[in-house]
């Protein structure tokens, strides 16, 4: 019988993750003994170590620091209502339900809305939640091709059932690019559907006021739409909230494990979100986004880079290996980029993802343009 050494029997050459421990400095990052700009965060909007955020953060925390219990409990301070009321407000839908971390937003919302009789219907490229959350509900799923509504909508017309969901990332991870979430509300409303938008990425990040996908396509608040958003990427902080009719909200209170029996967010994290949400609603750390990213974006045109419109600007390489080394050698100029290879994207597709935010200077995004000019 083996022993938890070896256990996972896992050879060395197969070991692809690795962590190696890096200290973020604002939009620095100090790896290897080596301080490099970094193109590696979802920091978009650099409110991260933003001053007012901070100071909103450590106000709370000189008062407390766990929340105690979860929210059924104990935990439930009138500051995550007070957020919630402000993100449903913002992102125009009737209800908010604040969670843990994405992760367990996914994993939670998907296991309380389907069960064996549900029917799945799901993007091949979402984001490992999603695949998690739709295996752990139990529902019966299919997964359409990476944007393919056409082929989404003969899976519709093959598998009728009671009660189905569509369910895709808004901006993928890895590629950068939007799901059609105008047609995939107009596929759930004629095939009498749900849809499931998790615009991780694209909240605080698309449109001209950062309120995301779907507010972008002018779907935002319809009672077929849930929608998930994330406090861990521009807002700078950690969390994640669900958004929908209020019955919906009131059915996740009831039915949510990950809420039910997790400990509810530090206020802490509650107040740095707060913050983080009147700093966006401003509107000078989206403008300042856009702002960089067009630069980015003109500098590296012909290039080969992804068609994407997001932060996420992603150049496929193809081998693994030379991914590494286009990798070292942006890091021997300066420049903090990840190789992104296998399994976390398809064989064959390494590339090296960038990620552009309002903190970066027009002088850093200049140097890397350049960089990259000579070295492709
Ligand atoms: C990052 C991400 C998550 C996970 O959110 P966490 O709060 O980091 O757990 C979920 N979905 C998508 C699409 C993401 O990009």
């Amino acid at each position: 019988m083996p022993d938890s050494r070896n256990w996972f029997d896992i050879v060395p050459e197969h070991r692809h993750r690795r962590l190696s421990a890096s200290r973020r400095d604002g939009i620095h990052i100090d790896v290897g003994g080596r301080r490099l700009i970094n193109f590696a965060s979802n920091d978009y909007l650099g409110l991260s170590f933003d001053a007012a955020v901070c100071m909103g953060a450590s106000g709370a925390f000189s008062e407390s620091v766990g929340s105690g219990a979860s929210r059924l409990v104990s935990g439930d301070d009138p500051m995550l209502h007070r957020l919630e009321r402000k993100l449903a407000d913002w992102k125009g839908y009737e209800a908010c339900l604040i969670i843990g971390s994405g992760m367990l937003a996914n994993i939670g919302l998907l296991q309380a809305l389907a069960g064996r009789h549900t029917h799945l219907f799901a993007d091949r490229l979402n984001h490992a939640s999603l695949v998690d959350g739709v295996r752990l509900s139990g529902a019966v799923s299919h997964r359409y091709r990476h944007l393919d509504s056409a082929q989404l909508a003969r899976q519709l017309r093959q598998h009728p059932a009671d009660r189905r969901i569509i369910v895709s990332d808004g901006v993928f991870s890895m590629d950068g690019d939007c799901a059609d979430a105008r047609t995939l509300l107009a596929l759930a409303e004629s095939h009498d559907a749900l849809l499931l938008i998790d615009d991780a990425h694209g909240t605080g990040t698309l449109g001209a006021d950062g309120r995301g996908l779907t507010a972008l396509h002018g779907i935002a608040g319809h009672a077929r739409l849930i929608e998930v958003g994330t406090f861990g990427k521009a807002f700078g902080s950690y969390g994640a909230f669900i958004l929908g009719t209020h019955e919906l909200i009131e059915g996740l209170r009831q039915r949510q494990r990950t809420m039910i029996y997790s400990t509810a967010l530090p206020v802490a994290l509650i107040a740095a979100s707060e913050t983080a949400l009147a700093l966006i609603e401003r509107g000078e750390p989206v403008k300042q986004l856009h702002e960089r990213l067009a630069r980015f974006k003109a500098g590296v045109s012909g290039m080969g880079f992804m068609d994407s419109d997001t932060p996420i600007q992603p150049l496929l390489i193809g081998s693994d290996q030379q991914a590494l080394t286009m990798a070292a050698k942006l890091a021997d100029a300066g420049f903090f980029v990840p190789a992104i290879r296998p399994p976390t994207v398809p064989d064959g597709t390494a590339r090296l993802r960038f990620t552009l935010s309002a903190a970066h200077s027009h002088e850093q995004i200049d140097a890397l343009i350049a960089k990259l000019k000579e070295l492709l």
